[in-house]
């Protein structure tokens, strides 16, 4: 069964740079208009988290940072200049957080379940980071290992998880990252070599696609998902950004909602195996057609025909030279 977190205040929430944050909202919007006409789910209203939740992940000072800057009345930037500030925001933080412990909750009994706004994987433990003010994934995943589940992470996005890798680079859980990478392209992290360390040691996969890479590269990188198998998690956390789609006004990959139905798509076939439990999150998205990308991946999550959802099957074919860098990376990570 698929469900799906929402709340109306969603529509207004955006932490992003002032030039995309209207179109990050009309996303979010667009999005829950088709899915409720196209897909069949039930809907979870989420319950705003305490303060005191925050604190699991995040420093005091930051925590009371972002008090403070909620008073404020006009709009700020609480990084050098990409995520924003504005007044109420401390009460939408704790409902984004809400969505995801509500999720947690519900997953009990509901096998899929999606949260359009969330997956903010920049934040760190003291401060906001790439449209990320805090770090519902961290939060949750730690949650997780405290109730000793066996947690793996997909990280689908045009931007490596910096937040997520630094957070839980010793913790014993699985995290398949895919992104965007040529070692300046924001955040700029993710090296193929960063493996994980201690408990983690080996569980790291960064498979940073060059620039450029389209929907038939995009389907190599999904090979790597057999790693599941091995590890047989209780829970998959699965960020599907959808910035890496070609008509994203932060140009990096060319992906349409091909590919973010293959993956949804995979993510079930294996989840009909191992039988873990899914909690998936919109992550990023800043163009036009991204919300397309968004129903694309609970289509195929949720097993419901691409045709019904209007899904395209016009693949994106990827430049030899960007093909051929992006399977020589794939090769290495797998020697490694
Ligand atoms: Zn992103």
């Amino acid at each position: 069964m698929l469900g799906v977190v929402w709340d109306d205040r969603f529509l207004n929430i955006s932490f992003s740079h002032p030039m995309i944050r209207d179109m990050s909202k009309a996303r979010i919007r667009k999005f829950i208009e088709l899915a409720r006409d196209s897909l069949s789910f039930v809907e979870i209203k989420p319950e705003q988290a305490s303060e005191e939740v925050l604190l699991e992940v995040h420093t005091r000072e930051y925590v009371n940072k972002l008090k403070e800057v909620s008073k404020v009345e006009h709009m700020g930037f609480l990084d050098s200049g990409d995520t924003v500030h504005y007044p109420g925001i401390f009460e939408d933080v704790l409902l984004v957080v809400g969505s995801s412990l509500t999720a947690l909750e519900r997953s009990k009994f509901i096998d899929q379940i999606y949260v359009p706004l969330g997956g903010f994987h920049h934040a760190l433990p003291n401060k906001a980071m790439g449209f990320c003010p805090v770090n519902d994934v961290v939060i949750t995943v730690k949650r997780l290992l405290n109730n000793r589940e066996r947690v793996a992470l997909v990280d689908v996005d045009a931007h490596h998880g910096n937040g997520v890798q630094e957070m839980l680079y010793k913790e014993k859980v699985l995290k398949i990252n895919v992104f965007a990478y040529n070692g300046s392209f924001f955040p700029g992290t993710g090296r193929l070599e960063e493996r994980g360390e201690g408990e983690g040691k080996g569980l790291n996969y960064n498979i940073g696609l060059p620039l450029g890479s389209g929907d038939d590269i995009f389907e190599d990188t999904l090979s790597f998902l057999d790693l599941l198998e091995d590890f047989d998690p209780s829970y998959v956390l699965v960020v599907a950004g959808v910035d890496g789609m070609i008509d994203d006004n932060l140009k990096s990959l060319n992906l349409t909602s091909w590919s973010y139905y293959s993956l949804g798509r995979k993510v079930a076939k294996i989840q009909r195996n191992l039988g873990f439990n899914v909690i998936s999150y919109g992550g990023g998205g800043y163009g036009e057609n991204s919300y397309l990308g968004m129903v694309g991946f609970l289509a195929g999550l949720s097993g419901v025909s691409s045709s019904i959802v209007g899904l395209k099957r016009e693949k994106t074919s990827t430049d030899k030279d960007i093909f051929d860098e992006a399977r020589k990376r794939m090769q290495a990570l797998k020697k490694s």
